[in-house]
């Protein structure tokens, strides 16, 4: 394969970028920081390919980190935004795609009532308010290694004084990152994934005062983490104490299945959350559930919540447009689930030969390759001890080979339904080369 190596356009770019905006990025791991190199600056993206500003073209794995499952610029979502954006661009009253993707989101998924918003982080922190205010109660659960978008309460990663943390020692509330008081951090109370002991004393000992347990089903901000049977449960019995269930579907939301993770896992939230597919590759969240609790948002209800572009008619066309494709095409989870699968194999196989210690865990469409021995990794404190300077070779490796992976240990890969065998066969070609050292 060719070496991609001239990147004179993306550094130049990225100067230029730097001098007007912190970090050079609009979020930070495009930054690359922590596998180094220059980000590549992509000039486009077509099927499951991007190409960047020096001409390179790239197998991409990051489907804008989500949003791409029917693989990039797809004819069926371009007209429909195209179509739209005939008719104008934004209204500030109520149109029709809104009602149209509302009732589709309610047929797949079951909720009762859906409210679109603009962001994964305007779901999560509208759910959460909607918790508090349907159960008059403060507290919040959160699973260590979670991501749920950026809003202060949710950057937490130790809970209150009462909860263990990992190495076993009282964990005092600690926001992280600057900027989030300490007041707010001793809101949300957090536990580890996977552990339903832990969950399940938590409940036993604050239920009462415990608005919303919310977690990642799947989790793919800590890398992929699959939940156990057991946890699952544990999640459900949270219910008996008068706590709602948030299931965060950000990621997993017509991923996992036409229903997400609820439908491949058998989840019943209270409220679930989505963005990223939902709105076809434009800016769209959405929140939504049970009525009783969906209601208690205002205008009907007490629990304030707005947005001057939610319900934009461009987001909900690429939104409509997206999950009546996967509608119309259910076979595509069957493709998905086989390409990850074999993916996953070549990877263990292509390690197994060069010596490479790994661990791949992978559902469906989502897949991390842990830089760690084969194991059972279930947890962020069991994924955190990963060689990510061996990752960064190998990312740097397979990046100089045409292979756009997730520049972070941390992080899921997403395939699309562009995927086919020929870049299965050349992703596996590139790794092979990758884990012996080479590019
Ligand atoms: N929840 C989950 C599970 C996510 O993966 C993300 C983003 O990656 C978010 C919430 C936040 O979404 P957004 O980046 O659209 O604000």
């Amino acid at each position: 394969m060719t070496t991609l190596s001239q990147t004179a356009q993306s550094e130049a770019l990225f100067a230029r970028a730097k001098a007007v905006t912190p970090g050079g990025v609009n979020s930070p791991v495009r930054a690359f920081k922590s596998v180094g190199g220059v980000p590549r600056f992509i000039a486009s993206a077509q099927g499951a390919y991007l190409t960047d500003a020096d001409g390179h073209r790239y197998i991409d794995y990051l489907g804008s980190w989500g949003p791409m499952i029917l693989g990039h610029n797809h004819p069926a979502v371009r007209e429909a935004i195209a179509e739209a954006l005939a008719t104008g661009t934004s209204f500030g009253a109520p149109s029709a795609r809104e009602v149209e993707l509302a009732e589709l989101v309610c047929q797949i998924t079951g909720a009762e009532r859906v409210r679109f918003v603009n962001s994964g982080t305007e779901a999560t922190m509208s759910a959460l308010r909607l918790a508090r205010g349907f159960t008059g109660r403060k507290y919040i659960v959160k699973f260590r290694g979670n991501y749920h978008g950026h809003a202060d309460g949710l950057l937490v990663e130790a809970g209150s004084g009462l909860l263990t943390n990992a190495e076993g020692e009282l964990g005092a509330a600690a926001p992280s990152s600057a900027g989030v008081p300490e007041e707010y951090a001793a809101l949300t109370l957090v536990s580890e994934y996977n552990d339903p002991a832990a969950l399940d004393k938590l409940l036993a000992e604050r239920g009462h005062e415990i608005a919303a347990v919310i977690f990642e089903p799947v989790v793919g901000n800590a890398g992929v983490l699959i939940p156990t049977a057991e946890f699952l449960a544990a999640l459900h019995r949270v219910k008996a104490h008068g706590t709602l269930l948030i299931a965060d579907e950000v990621m997993t939301g017509f991923r996992l299945s036409p229903s997400g993770a609820a439908g491949r896992l058998g989840l019943q939230p209270d409220l679930s959350c989505w963005g990223k597919i939902i709105g076809g590759g434009l800016p769209v969240g959405a929140y939504g559930g049970r009525a009783e609790v969906m209601d208690y948002v205002s205008p009907q209800g007490p629990v304030y919540q707005a947005g001057t572009l939610s319900g934009n008619p461009l987001a909900m066309a690429a939104g409509l447009a997206t999950l009546r494709e996967l509608q119309a095409d259910p076979s595509i989870y069957d493709r998905l689930d086989a390409y990850g699968t074999a993916l996953a194999e070549g990877l263990r196989g292509a390690a197994a030969e060069a010596g490479v210690p790994i661990t791949v865990n992978q559902i469906g469409s989502m897949l991390t390759a842990f830089f760690v021995p084969e194991g059972d990794i279930r947890t962020y404190t069991q994924a955190a001890r990963s060689d990510t300077a061996a990752f960064a070779a190998w990312f740097q490796a397979m990046l100089a080979q045409g292979v756009y992976w997730a520049p972070s240990q941390f992080e899921s890969i997403f395939i699309s339904g562009a995927h086919t065998d020929t870049e299965l066969g050349a992703t596996l070609e590139a790794a092979h080369h990758a884990f012996k050292g080479g590019s």
